[in-house]
Parts: structure tokens; C-alpha cells; sequence
């Protein structure tokens, strides 16, 4: 028979975790794999990790991988991804915002053949306010146009990976991980389905704006150097002004029509210049500092207990 793993990282979850086991089991009852739950605690500051257990003493098929600090959501799905053994993983979220009823059409996509099966969120979701949509539709576009992936606008991490892909995705050893960027990355048959989030079962969403920004900041590095092309690219059509600008000069001030006179358009020029190179140069800094970091081969995250044989890594 064939084995699902169900990966699913939890940050402060402790009232979702019994309830999210039972949708899934609902969910799965008609279906003729073997599976396995494989909860990732990330951190959590709250009883998730008392839960996880006492849910793993309930059921045979519930495993907990404790991490040893708070690392991020795409730390914990890699650790989680790392130690599943299935012929498909599929990965989500704890707070039942991906309805555990699409899993048996995913699979279903998977028989007939597809390595990957993602969901995107339905542009109509009610539970996404105004200003997050525009944001996140802003934020696949800017990816889009400056990296050299292509990701749908409201991509999730609810998606199915067969075998094959787990195995790539186990082989990138990267200090930064976006996995919605990585699984697009690898290639393979894909296969995108819509789907409407739940509102949040219990609990608050733990992504605040400015940790967004930082995702979207982070994950278009990790993709892409154009932003340092960008950078060349204004170098170049500042100079090309400039080189204009000397010839009229000369010529303004041999046939007198301009005055040729105001520091204050001087000041102006060379402060925004100035900017313009420490902007540049931050640039070129962000990459360099990831090259750094990428050196030092720190392990992704670090697990303190779990109930899974350690043989599993
Ligand atoms: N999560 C995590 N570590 C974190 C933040 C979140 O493992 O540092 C988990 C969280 O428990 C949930 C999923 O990632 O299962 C999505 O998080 P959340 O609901 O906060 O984000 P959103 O729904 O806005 O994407
Ligand atoms: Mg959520």
C-alpha cells in the first residue's frame, strides 16, 4: 500500500491540533493509502507540543518533531519534509485554513500522474482583507517580473509532492528557504487547483506586515541577482545624463541663456546621489551578507525531541 506523510508546521496551535486530526482523518477515511501525521513544533509558546503528544498517544499514526527554537514556517516544513518517508508528501497549514477536503482530489491528480499538485487561494476569498490581496497581488508580480520563476498570485503551502520531488527538494542545501519559490524551481509536472481558506479556526495569524515584507524581500534575493543588474542599469543611465548635461552646460554658458547659478539644485543633485549609492551599495551588501551566512553551513533548524526514529533522517 502506499504511504501519504502529512507535514504540518505549528507555531501556537494548541487548540487546533486535535481538531485539524480529526478533519483529516474524516478527510482520509475512504482512501486506500497508509498514512502518517507529521506535526512540526515550531517553537511554540503555548501547550502545542503537550497536545501533539497526547495526540500521538491516541494514535499510532501521529508524529511530533519538537525544534529548539522558533525558526519559521519554512524551517519547520523542512524539517518536517527531511524525516517523512512517504511515496507523497502533502504539506499544511495547522490552523485549518486548508480544508482538508481538497486532499483526496489532490491525490487524485497525483494517480494520474502529476509530481506536484499546489493550491492557490480564489481571488474572491472573503477572509483576506482588501489591502492584504492588493499587497499579495503586487508582491507575485514584482517576484514575477524579477526573478526567474513564475508564481501564481496566492500560492500556498498546501500543496502534494511525490517522491521524486522530495528527494530534489532534500539535495538543495540553502541557508534561506521559500518553498513556494523551491518547488517551482525543481521543475516536474505541475499542477495548480483554486481553493477558498477557512477562516482561521482558533488563534491569531503570527505573519505581521513587517515580517511579510521581509519574506518578500528575502525571497526575491534568494531567487534572482537582477536587483544588482537594476543597480548597474541606474549607474549607467545617471552617467549617460550626466555626459548630456556637460556639453550644455558649455554651451549655455558660451551663448548666455542660462544663468547657471542656484547651489540649492546642487545640494538637491548630490544628496540624491549620495542616497542613490548607499541604496546601491546596501544592495550589494544584502547579497554579500547572504554569502556569508551561506558559508558558515549552520543546519536549518535543530531538533530537540521527536517521537520519529532518528534513523529517519
Ligand atoms: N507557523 C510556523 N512557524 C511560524 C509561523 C507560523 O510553523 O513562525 C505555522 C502556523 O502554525 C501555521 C502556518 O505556519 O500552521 C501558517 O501560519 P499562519 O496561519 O500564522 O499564517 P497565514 O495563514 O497568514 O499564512
Ligand atoms: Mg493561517
Amino acid at each position: 500500500m502506499k504511504k501519504l506523510s502529512i507535514v504540518i508546521p505549528a507555531f501556537n496551535e494548541e487548540e487546533n491540533i486535535s481538531h485539524l486530526v480529526a478533519e483529516l482523518d474524516k478527510s482520509l477515511a475512504d482512501i486506500a493509502y497508509d498514512y502518517e501525521y507529521i506535526f512540526v513544533n515550531d517553537g511554540s509558546k503555548d501547550n502545542t507540543l503537550v497536545e501533539l503528544k497526547a495526540q500521538a498517544a491516541s494514535h499510532s499514526n501521529v508524529f511530533y518533531i519538537d525544534l529548539s527554537k522558533n525558526f519559521g514556517k519554512d524551517y519547520a516544513l523542512k524539517a518536517g519534509i527531511d524525516m517523512a518517508k512517504g511515496d507523497a508528501i502533502i504539506t499544511m497549514d495547522a490552523d485549518l485554513q486548508h480544508p482538508p477536503h481538497l486532499l483526496p482530489q489532490m491525490l487524485q491528480h497525483w494517480e494520474e500522474g502529476y509530481d506536484i499538485v499546489y493550491t492557490y487561494r480564489k481571488d474572491s476569498n472573503p477572509h483576506v482583507g482588501r489591502f492584504q490581496k492588493f499587497a499579495s497581488k503586487k508582491f507575485y508580480k514584482f517576484i514575477n517580473a524579477i526573478s526567474d520563476i513564475t508564481l501564481e498570485n496566492g500560492i500556498s503551502d498546501f500543496r502534494l509532492l511525490d517522491e521524486k520531488v522530495v528527494y530534489e527538494l532534500k539535495q538543495i542545501n540553502e541557508y534561506e528557504i521559500f518553498f513556494r519559490g523551491m518547488v517551482k524551481w525543481v521543475g516536474f509536472q505541475q499542477m495548480g487547483i483554486p481553493y477558498t481558506p477557512a477562516a482561521r479556526h482558533t488563534g491569531e495569524a503570527s505573519y505581521s506586515f513587517w515580517k511579510l515584507v521581509k519574506l518578500a524581500v528575502g525571497s526575491i534575493m534568494a531567487f534572482s541577482v537582477k536587483p544588482l543588474y537594476i543597480a548597474t542599469g541606474l549607474g549607467l543611465f545617471f552617467s549617460c545624463a550626466a555626459l548630456l548635461y556637460i556639453p550644455y552646460i558649455l554651451i549655455s554658458k558660451l551663448y548666455g541663456f542660462d544663468e547657471l547659478s542656484g547651489w540649492a539644485s546642487l545640494i538637491a543633485t548630490v544628496a540624491f546621489f549620495g542616497g542613490l549609492q548607499l541604496m546601491v551599495l546596501g544592495i550589494i551588501g544584502s547579497y554579500l551578507g547572504k554569502i556569508f551566512m551561506q558559508t558558515k553551513h549552520r543546519p536549518n533548524y535543530i531538533i530537540r525531541s521527536t517521537n520519529l526514529p532518528r534513523s529517519r533522517k
